[in-house]
């Protein structure tokens, strides 16, 4: 067997860029320049060495977490599947857009799986006939595809990305649900050890099917979904199903705004009124909204096909107006704020009332079809409210909460899928004590982004000075520095004295000389941007007085300290990085 090398930077193809002169430089930037990755087609990136260290380290940590936590066994599943087999969970259509779809030469169609639902499913199908084979709990983590319509911020938003993705097999409902509080119970641990702040979120679950959901965010203003959060008791929900709790009125004399959204078929047009001002029940400065504040999760749960990315609908949906032949229909939805007499004036159509848009007149007078709404047809005891939840409203599970409305990136995802996939891709079991009667399993499915917690670590982690890893995925936990005049026999020693701290107090530290031949001063600065967690010089103190420093950027410490005192000091800031 060949000993292990020291580990030098020498060694490692590390290709660094200078710093630009000018302009704010994202995490994304930021990998690229510390020669993490290297971006090959639009949204497509090709890991280089020190980038596929940590993701390395991510994929090793997780799948610890699945194997010796949940007792899932690891597999790899082909990255081609087949467009039937997407057209039997009837995914094929809904998701059409975004699948990278493609044929062989007998003109099969395939397709780049951007998740493997139906795939392992189907395989768990022709396996598993009885209760006796399950539970199973089945992961891999491997590349997916999706080609999103607009790739952006680097590894956050990728049509090629890598994904922890397990799934769960159980005869019952009972033990499924079991099952899914074990995994949301290991996946706060995954966090944990990363020492990320992730708020565990209340969900739903889109076209994935199931009723039972959870995401896991990381807050950061860079993400792109929204999580409110109480500041006294455990509530937590995205955006979408999270409920509120009425905390204004609105001010005497109120004036309204209208916001216009049009359905994707373009007959429809919905105006969306609001109060413009309003005064929170226990006093506080008045709240102005604007469009910005309508929450699109409540209007489409009113008008299921609004096309939320219209921007100027009234345009579109003249044109339909004015083309005739299909019936076009005008929706008022007005916010529980605003009086019911506000709602009555909607009623008609003549150009007078408020309802109409103005300039409008379709031109070959098709009949228009007017319709006001101002209760919540869901659940009547609800009001309709189509503001979106603030910073400060109160908490609709605890009565002295206050909720905190946030920016957040989504990490993870855990779904109770029940018979959504069994049923559809007959993955039975037979009953026990009925061997001629089958039921659909009870499955469950969980994701964890590797490759957007790279990119969401260096975002909101990194600094001026550059990346800065959490020791728990840093491609090197610690890096020696030496400068001129050190005899490298030295740096060798102090590499030994380190490595026998990990294995003394049990801790993963993997250490790396830096023995590149360039100066003490632009190696340090070359750590900066790589975000090793501690950095370790040997420098004009060590040639004076045999003293090292001891840098660790992200808790603020920078210390001479004796060799002796090597053990304790690193010890301490592994433990709180
Ligand atoms: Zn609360």
């Amino acid at each position: 067997m060949i000993p292990p090398a020291l580990a030098r930077l020498s060694r490692v193809w590390f290709p660094t860029k200078k710093r630009p002169a000018s302009g704010v430089e994202n995490g994304h930037a930021k990998l690229i320049r510390a020669g993490f990755l290297r971006p090959s087609h639009s949204g497509i990136f090709h890991m280089l060495p020190l980038g596929r260290r940590v993701q390395t380290k991510l994929e090793e940590l997780v799948a610890r977490h699945m194997e010796h936590m949940l007792a899932a066994s690891r597999v790899s599943l082909s990255a081609v599947s087949s467009q039937s087999l997407w057209d039997k969970s009837g995914r094929l259509e809904n998701t059409a857009s975004e699948l990278f779809k493609f044929s062989d030469r007998k003109n099969v169609g395939y397709l780049l799986a951007p998740t493997h639902e139906e795939e392992i499913t189907a395989l768990v199908a022709q396996t598993a006939k009885t209760a006796k084979d399950l539970p199973l709990r089945l992961f891999q983590i491997t590349p997916k595809y999706r080609d999103e319509f607009r790739p952006r911020h680097g590894l956050l938003r990728g049509r090629e990305f890598v994904m922890k993705d397990l799934y769960t097999f159980d005869s019952s409902k009972e033990s499924a649900l079991e099952t899914y509080d074990s995994v949301r119970l290991v996946y706060s641990q995954i966090f944990e050890e990363m020492k990320l702040p992730v708020l565990a979120a209340k969900a739903s679950s889109g076209n994935m099917g199931g009723n039972l959901s959870h995401e896991y965010h990381l807050p950061t203003p860079l993400g792109e979904d929204h999580v409110i959060s109480c500041d006294s008791c455990n509530y937590v929900a995205n955006e979408e199903v999270a409920e509120s709790v009425l905390s204004d009125q609105v001010v005497s004399d109120t004036t309204f705004r209208v916001w216009r959204g049009i359905t994707k078929d373009r007959t429809k047009l919905v105006n969306v009124w609001y109060p413009k001002q309003t005064q929170p029940l226990d006093g506080g400065a008045l709240r102005e909204y604007t469009d910005l504040d309508i929450s699109i999760a409540e209007v489409k749960s009113l008008i299921p096909d609004l096309d939320a990315g219209v921007e100027d609908a009234l345009p579109l949906w003249s044109t339909a107006a004015a083309a005739g032949g299909t019936a076009v229909e005008l929706v008022n939805i007005v916010d529980c704020r605003l009086p019911l007499s506000f709602s009555e004036s909607l009623v008609g159509t003549k150009p007078t009332i408020p309802s109409w848009p103005k300039n409008l007149t379709p031109r070959n007078q098709v009949p228009v079809s007017v319709s006001v709404q101002n209760t919540n047809q869901w659940n009547k005891d609800r009001p309709l409210n189509l503001i979106r939840i603030q910073t400060g409203d109160k908490c609709p599970s605890c009565a002295s909460g206050h909720l905190k409305a946030e920016k957040a990136m989504e990490l993870g995802h855990t779904f109770y899928l029940g018979t959504r996939y069994s049923e559809a891709l007959g993955a039975t079991i037979l009953v026990p004590n009925d061997e001629r009667k089958a039921v659909p399993m009870q499955m469950g499915c969980y994701g964890i982004g590797i490759s957007r917690i790279i990119g969401a670590v260096a975002e909101l982690l990194m600094d001026e000075k550059g990346l800065n890893w959490p020791v728990a995925i840093a491609p090197y936990s610690c890096v020696i520095v030496m400068g001129a005049g050190v005899d490298e026999q030295d740096a060798v020693e102090v590499y030994r004295q380190i490595n026998q701290i990990g294995r003394v107090q049990a801790k993963y530290l993997d250490v790396v000389l830096d023995d590149r031949q360039k100066t003490l001063p632009w190696k340090l600065m070359d750590a900066d941007l790589a975000g090793f967690p501690i950095i370790v010089t040997l420098g004009r103190e060590w040639l004076a007085a045999k003293r090292l420093e001891v840098q660790c950027r992200r808790l603020g410490v920078k210390q001479a300290v004796e060799i002796t005192e090597l053990p304790q000091i690193i010890g301490k800031l592994h433990g709180d990085l």
